[in-house]
């Protein structure tokens, strides 16, 4: 016969004084630990539309695309959490360390189609007055000048904006 181990039997008296470890979900609400990673979403104000964080993202889950018409430019940034496996990469190298933030959210039961689990956000761009091509966001452009402070003005383009 085989006797359990020390460290099982040491887990098995502790889960009859404290109670089981696991929860009654869906019957109950769960609520995970603390550092818990789930679904990731933009924050529209931090974000500055940068795109470093669809650069770092493993399973490719964040895409951006630049559209521009009559003399406007957007950004569009999405997140796909059907493709998101939740490493935290994005807010962890998000310049702003803001502009996404991974949710404690783990319950992605959804009657929608996979295609409609994400969240999008938009940017206005910069465009060069000469080709129209995009140059960055306006708000990454204001943060990099927030973030230069009176060094800016040493700067032509940044004086312009
Ligand atoms: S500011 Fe952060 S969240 Fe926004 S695009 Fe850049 S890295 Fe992504
Ligand atoms: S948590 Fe990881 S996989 Fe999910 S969007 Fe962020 S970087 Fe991509």
């Amino acid at each position: 016969m085989k006797y359990p181990k020390l460290r099982e039997l040491k887990e098995a008296v502790k889960a009859l004084i404290k109670g089981p470890y696991t929860t009654k979900f869906p019957y109950q609400p769960h609520k995970p630990f603390e550092r818990f990673r789930g679904r990731p979403y933009f924050h529209e104000k931090d974000c500055m539309g940068c795109t470093a964080c669809a650069q770092v993202c493993p399973p490719g889950a964040i895409d951006y695309t630049d559209e521009i018409k009559n003399g406007k430019g957007k950004r569009k940034l999405t997140v796909h959490w059907d493709i998101c496996i939740f490493c935290g990469q994005c807010e962890a190298n998000c310049p702003t360390g803001k502009g996404i933030i991974l949710s404690q959210e783990f319950d992605f039961a959804t009657t929608q189609k996979r295609e409609d689990l994400k969240q999008e956000i938009e940017k206005d761009l910069m465009l060069c007055d000469g080709c129209q091509e995009a140059i960055v966001p306006y708000d990454q452009y204001l943060w990099v000048a927030q973030r230069l402070g009176p060094l800016c003005f040493s700067n032509p383009s940044l004086i312009l904006i």
